[in-house]
């Protein structure tokens, strides 16, 4: 991967790379994933995937992210005390805090608010430089959709093709407004995601107000690397791709809630061709056109004396040109029976309903990061 030129770099000092001069898509590695389970194994991957819509967003975003893990480990700490404010992320690097307009070292001030000297001792050994590099790949690539939760060892999901919801993987295929967004460690990682994979997120590019913008679902990871994740993705509003925190819960203010709704290319029609076979003794009570007068209800009789045909009631039938007959039948065979399935992506944290989805977003936040 030496030698590879970024394409753009955004204010917050994200490169950007070519995805497409990195990987190609990869039908055959995409399929090989779905024959691993047996929900999946039935879906065909070239004939379930669809191009995307044109979008800006399909791209490698090398991201900068400093140690929270570490802050975060020294803030479970703090937590322990009764302080009415705590360090920021910042603060905690740059071991200073501001009181009072004015700039004291935070060692200083954690001794002030009456926080314990192993404590204090543990903050003066943190790393706190350390800033760690993550790339952070959107893609539309086929084999990139499919192995959303495969290519992962660090969490699972249900789009697993050994569970039996993976067969939403069909509609993921399907959908063309929908991206995935992979966290990793390297740039050579794209080539072959096994087991490479920090964290997911799957986004939906929606048209709001003339302009496109790239939504994140819930993202899959442990704590550490959805927090990563999350990080990476703040870094990224130049280009109109958004946080989490822009997404909201039941718990929200309503008057803050906004509703994107977005169109979409409907449900993966999923045909199943199927056989049975057919083992059965069959037997009920049929009616059948009169077998002698054939449904005339009437029938001649050649009366001597009268050297002529007589018309006369069918005596079979009694009249009625139908009679009532046992029908058997010892059925053993192979029928073809065809069923076509309507697959849409799994519901996320967000309603799907096929021509349309619906995602909700806090209104202030989707505005702040836009005037960024
Ligand atoms: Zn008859």
């Amino acid at each position: 991967m030496k030698g590879i030129k970024s394409v753009q770099k955004l204010s917050s000092g994200v490169k950007v790379y070519d995805l497409y001069k990195i990987v190609e898509d990869d039908y055959r590695e995409a399929q090989n994933i779905m024959d691993n389970g047996k929900y999946t194994e039935s879906i065909h991957v070239e004939s379930a995937y669809n191009h995307r819509i044109d979008n800006d967003f399909v791209g490698v975003y090398e991201c900068v992210v400093d140690s929270i893990h570490e802050y975060n480990a020294f803030m479970d700490r703090l937590m322990l005390y009764s302080l009415d404010a705590f360090p920021s992320f910042e603060e905690w690097k740059n071991n200073r805090i501001e009181v009072d307009g004015k700039a004291i070292r935070l060692g200083k001030w954690l001794k002030r608010k009456g926080i314990s000297d192993t404590d204090i001792d543990y903050y003066s050994k943190q790393v706190r430089t350390g800033q760690h590099k993550y790339y952070l790949t959107i893609s539309d690539l086929p084999q990139h959709i499919v192995g959303m939760t495969y290519y992962s060892n660090v969490f699972t999901s249900c789009m697993h093709p050994d569970r039996t919801e993976s067969i939403h993987l069909a509609g993921a295929l399907h959908d063309d407004t929908l991206l995935v967004a992979y966290l990793h460690k390297d740039m050579d990682d794209i080539e072959d995601m096994d087991n490479k994979l920090l964290a997911r997120c799957n986004m939906r590019i929606v048209e709001h107000n003339g302009v496109q913008l790239l939504i994140p679902s819930r993202i899959y990871g442990n704590d550490r690397t959805q927090e990563i994740m999350n990080r990476c993705l703040s870094q990224l509003y130049d280009v109109n791709i958004m946080s989490y925190d822009i997404r909201c819960d039941d718990l929200d203010d309503d008057n803050d809630v906004m509703v994107l709704r977005q169109r979409t290319n409907g449900y993966y029609k999923h045909r199943i061709n199927d056989h049975k076979h057919l083992n059965e003794e069959i037997e009920r009570e049929i009616e059948i056109e009169c077998p002698y007068c054939n449904g005339n209800k009437k029938t001649n009789v050649w009366i001597e004396e009268a050297e002529r045909d007589v018309c006369v009631k069918c005596p079979v039938c009694d009249g009625e040109g139908i009679t009532k007959t046992l029908f058997r039948y010892d059925l053993d065979e192979m029928i073809e029976i065809d069923t076509v399935v309507d697959i849409g992506t799994y519901n996320d944290d967000y309603e799907h309903f096929g021509d349309h989805v619906e995602i909700k977003v806090k209104k202030e936040k989707l505005k702040e990061h836009m005037e960024r």
